[in-house]
């Protein structure tokens, strides 16, 4: 068994379609794959109509939330939702507020990159994003790529889009403790993702973590391609002492990123942990 939790698709900042993104799952010998874009469901109607026999979808997100990191400072935190109902009020009016709020602010990145000469048009880059696609920082590095400002999506980040970079700007994300309670009423299950990929920015300490289980988070995203070793070491102890579900997963991009599908998977064993506190029956087969 084959399971990898954590997928993006041109309904955020991946490059495949969710339609593509369930071929390559299968092509790439996944038995279990999640749809997860950022602050959006709107990929998962596609992937359902072209999932291919034998293969099980699992409905998600990646929230993007914001948390006490428990050290006085503040945290960008990723939450993975799985299974939760897509047509919750109160799941549906924050996407909805964060993806407006994303096109402004990457409307804003471009108008400023723009503004001091760079190649780039702010209203072609936004007219270019599919309509009900979630706007991420991939985008614009992709305009800069393609207007030969960086070779690699990865350099337009180093020198422009890193956070705390020259063109990056902020957004008010969703407190996590919020988010957590918002899926699970909504019917769904929430892991922690990437939760100490510090290359990325401050993440939150291990106390943080403890609350959030208090809370009903589900699980910890242990194995993925942001996390080294020690890195894996210290989280899989962590949850365990929690009693977590431990989850392993890609993260993948398409070609906005270099991770392979399936290049980080989850056990058996923890899936099923995840369905048993969910509506498993919200997984999609055919
Ligand atoms: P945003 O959602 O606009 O804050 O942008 C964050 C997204 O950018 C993440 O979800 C990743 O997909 C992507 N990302 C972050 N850092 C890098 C990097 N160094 N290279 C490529 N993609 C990145
Ligand atoms: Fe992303
Ligand atoms: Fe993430
Ligand atoms: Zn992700």
């Amino acid at each position: 068994m084959r399971i990898d939790l954590h997928a993006h698709s041109t309904a955020s900042d991946g490059t495949d379609t969710p339609a593509e993104l369930v071929l390559a799952a299968a092509a790439a010998g996944l038995d279990v794959v999640a749809l997860t874009d950022h602050d959006t469901t709107s990929g998962w109607a596609a992937a359902t109509a072209a999932l291919p026999p034998g293969l099980r979808l699992v409905p998600g997100a990646e929230l993007s939330c914001v948390s006490p990191d428990g050290r006085g400072g503040e945290a960008t935190v990723h939450l993975l939702a799985y299974l939760f109902d897509p047509d919750s009020p109160a799941v549906v009016e924050e996407q909805t507020r964060l993806r407006l709020e994303r096109r402004e602010r990457l409307r804003t990145m471009a108008a400023r990159m723009a503004g001091d000469g760079f190649p780039v048009d702010a209203d072609e880059l936004m007219a270019g994003l599919p309509a009900e696609a979630t706007a991420g920082r991939p985008h614009l590095a992709r305009a800069l790529v393609r207007a030969g400002v960086v070779s690699t999506v990865d350099e337009a980040f180093a020198r422009y889009l890193a956070t705390g970079g020259p063109y990056y700007l902020g957004r008010t994300d969703t407190p996590v403790r919020r988010a957590v309670e918002m899926i699970h009423q909504a019917g769904g299950v929430t892991v922690l993702a990437h939760p100490f990929a510090r290359s990325r920015g401050p993440v939150v300490t291990p106390e943080v973590i403890v609350e959030l289980a208090g809370r009903g988070l589900a699980g910890l995203e242990v194995d993925h391609p942001d996390h080294d070793a020690p890195t894996r070491a210290e989280l899989r102890a962590l949850a365990t002492e929690l009693d977590l579900v431990i989850t392993g997963s890609s993260d993948y991009h398409g070609t906005n990123k270099t991770v392979r599908l399936g290049q980080e998977t989850t056990a058996p064993e923890a899936f099923e942990r995840l369905l048993d506190r969910a509506g498993a029956d919200r997984v999609v087969t055919r």
